[in-house]
């Protein structure tokens, strides 16, 4: 399908943050294939997310998620390409494994202000648009959190599990809050999934080494996390909100 066949189902406009690399950009895919325009933003790595912005005839906007100014410029870019109906905060990040009593407090900091001060500034922009409260027509969001939140990560980085435990929270909290203001909010909470995650905590093999441990024998990879975000992205599930999602072959 190309990008005016695309468009053609015109199901507005989708943000996705960390939209260029791994979860994120199987999710442009997916939203773009199924009829959004898609604005996804990036923090460092502009050339993969102009390529997949290029792609799918989307935008790409580096916007810290973090920074409450970076995400409202985002949501603004978006709002020039139409109507707001569907957001995916998906930006996160870990730190390099270790024990708690190995992380400094700047470590732990940046870890909470992306992925959890990152999730509410999105959604918050998200609300602001889409809620009838404040003249919107509705819309879906859908937060990534980790199985993390449940199994802990010990060892490894319980900062980053504690983190994705606010963000399941959140989610239930924000559903119940907007839900009779046409705005749905849900989570996926996927297991281990192949993307450049495992590098940056500083074990690119960790889906390999973590595969016999996981029920279905395997990691997962980006692309099946996406299906089960359009699905809560969409009309087809009209009913599910406050709801999340595990997306981690049985683990
Ligand atoms: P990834 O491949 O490392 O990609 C992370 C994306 O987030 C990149 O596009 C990155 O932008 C962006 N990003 C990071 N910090 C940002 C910030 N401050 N502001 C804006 N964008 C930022 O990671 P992934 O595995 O796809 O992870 C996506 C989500 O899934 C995360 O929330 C992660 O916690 C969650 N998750 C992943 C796994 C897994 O096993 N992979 C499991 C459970 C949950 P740049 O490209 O510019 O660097």
């Amino acid at each position: 399908m190309d990008v005016r066949e695309r468009r053609a189902l015109d199901r507005g406009v989708c943000v996705i943050t960390g939209g260029g690399r791994g979860i994120g950009a199987a999710t442009a895919r997916q939203a773009a294939s199924a009829g959004w325009r898609i604005c996804l933003s990036w923090l460092s790595d502009r050339e993969a997310a102009e390529s997949v912005a290029e792609e799918i005839g989307g935008v790409a906007v580096q916007a810290d998620v973090a920074d409450g100014d970076g995400v409202r410029a985002l949501f603004s870019a978006a709002e020039e390409m139409g109507p707001l109906t569907a957001v995916v905060a998906n930006a996160g990040i870990v730190a390099t494994q270790a024990r708690l009593d190995e992380m400094d407090a700047e470590r732990m900091r940046r870890i909470l202000e992306v992925n959890v001060l990152g999730v509410m500034l999105t959604a918050r922009e998200a609300v602001l648009r889409m809620s009838t409260r404040h003249g919107g027509s509705g819309g879906s969001i859908v937060t990534v959190s980790s199985a993390a939140s449940r199994l802990g990560s010990p060892g490894e980085y319980v900062d980053y599990a504690a983190s994705k435990g606010a963000v399941d929270s959140f989610t239930v909290g924000l559903a119940r809050e907007v839900a009779a203001e046409g705005v749905r909010v849900n989570a996926v909470r996927p297991g281990v999934i192949e993307t450049d995650i495992h590098a940056s905590g500083g074990e690119p093999g960790r889906p390999a080494r973590l595969a016999p441990s996981i029920p279905v024998g395997r990691a997962g990879r980006p692309d099946e996390v996406a299906a089960a975000i359009i699905w809560l992205l969409g009309d087809e599930s009209p009913f599910t909100t406050g709801a999340i999602l595990d997306v981690t072959g049985g683990s």
